[in-house]
């Protein structure tokens, strides 16, 4: 294995660089390194700075808007990304939904979604989850039920992540219900203004509004916005889940993270010098670096075979709980290194004036808002119980 970067892959690093330094929104990297809530336009701002450079999509195909990179390309630029503390495109467009259009999709959709996706003019959100159907998502009962060529969609769909934020939803649901309930399943994508259709709020633990409830009655969606075939829709999920748990990794923001806390343990004393050196943090810090280059290779490995098959596959549970558990051993060690520093909720709610003069690193006040959403990733995204449930039987086969 090849670990050393060559001379034209240490310059094409340099140039992103150089780009998240000299050409990114400086304002939106504060607020993510920072920790405070994102904006709508936040996000629009980034994804049109990215796509004004070509690069919104590393990962897609070049004849869809990707930028053709090779997997070092990838990884180089993800690391850079994470590393200047820019702002993660919303994934529901960029990693979730995109692939799925440009897979499955007709032409006509292709051309219809995916620049509002690429340049982020157009946000969307997930509706998979129901309140009786998480872990058990084939059980879903949102109906739509087609009338000539329109699907009447009723039903709720829950824990909409970014819904408030978003222009369109793409959901699963329910087109039969005789059958296996996985066969009676389709995928329907539905702008967000239809009338019918309502975004309820839902506060989170952290004191954010990142969740949302979505009511649908008996809301017209065009047959046109359907993907793929009608029934097919579980098919069409699958693939995108894989995609969406090897998005979790996050690896650059976790090394930033760590570096971050290495730097604040160096310079807080502990019983006999920095809290560093306590063994107790030392050991934690070792176990998180090495849970890190864990996650890393096995990240690489699985998108390296990806490029050849074209699809995640099963293996992308590992990543999901890998990443999740690792990302909460960050949070829970901020906590513990800094103190009563992290006391309040989030940086939105203190202004600046109460953080720099203190001394206290800027970070401080985001920590136990981040410690608290962090508990949620091992949920999302299918939870880690189900992750291993999909270990042992469809890949170690017991
Ligand atoms: C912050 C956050 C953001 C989210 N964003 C979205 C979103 O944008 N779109 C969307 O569609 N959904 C979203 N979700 C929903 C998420 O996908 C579900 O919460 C998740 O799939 C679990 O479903 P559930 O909440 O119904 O829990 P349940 O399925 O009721 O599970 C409850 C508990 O039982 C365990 N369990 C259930 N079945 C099994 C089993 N067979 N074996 C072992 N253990 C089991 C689970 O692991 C869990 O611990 C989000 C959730 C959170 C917390």
């Amino acid at each position: 294995m090849r670990l050393k970067f060559s001379a034209s892959e240490q310059r094409f690093r340099d140039e992103v660089r150089d780009f998240f330094e000299r050409e990114y929104p400086s304002d939106i990297k504060h607020k993510v390194l920072t920790g405070q809530s994102l904006s709508k336009s936040d996000y629009q701002r980034s994804d049109g700075a990215l796509a004004k450079k070509g690069w919104s999509a590393p990962l897609w195909p070049a004849e869809y808007g990707g930028t053709g990179w090779d997997l070092s390309q990838c990884y180089i630029f993800d690391q850079e990304f994470e590393r200047a503390g820019a702002l993660y495109p919303n994934p529901s467009g960029l990693i979730y939904l995109g692939p799925v259009i440009y897979t499955y999709g007709t032409a006509v959709q292709q051309q219809r979604w995916l620049p509002g996706i690429l340049d982020g003019s157009t946000q969307w959100c997930q509706g998979y989850s129901e309140p009786n159907s998480g872990s058990d998502l084939a059980s879903l009962c949102c109906s739509a039920i087609l009338d000539g060529d329109e699907y009447i969609v009723d039903g709720e769909k829950i824990w909409t992540s970014s819904a408030q934020l978003a222009d369109w939803i793409f959901c699963l649901v329910r087109t039969d219900s005789k059958g296996p309930k996985q066969q009676g399943i389709s995928f329907l994508c539905i702008d967000l203004r239809t009338p019918g259709v309502t975004v309820n709020p839902i506060y989170s633990i952290d004191g954010k509004h990142h969740l949302n409830q979505v009511l649908f009655d008996r809301a017209r969606v065009p047959l046109e916005n359907r993907i793929g075939e009608e029934g097919q829709g579980w098919m069409y999920s699958t693939f995108l889940l894989g995609n969406e748990r090897v998005s979790y990794a996050h690896i650059g923001s976790k090394k930033r993270d760590l570096k971050f806390l290495k730097e604040i343990a160096l310079n807080t004393p502990g019983p006999d010098g920095s809290l560093y050196q306590d063994p107790s943090y030392a050991a934690k810090f070792a176990r998180a670096d090495i849970n890190i280059r864990v996650l890393e290779y096995t990240t690489l490995r699985l998108l390296s075979d990806s490029r050849n098959s074209g699809e995640m596959g099963q293996e992308a549970a590992i990543i999901k709980i890998l990443a999740t558990e690792i990302a909460q051993q960050i949070s829970t060690l901020s906590l513990e290194i800094m103190g009563h520093d992290i006391l309040p909720l989030s940086p939105d709610w203190v202004g600046e004036s109460w953080f720099e003069p203190a001394g206290i690193a800027s970070q401080a006040p985001a920590a136990t808002s981040k410690y608290l959403t962090d508990r949620s990733q091992s949920i999302y995204g299918g939870t880690n119980e189900i992750q291993r449930n999909i270990i042992a039987k469809r890949i170690l086969g017991m």
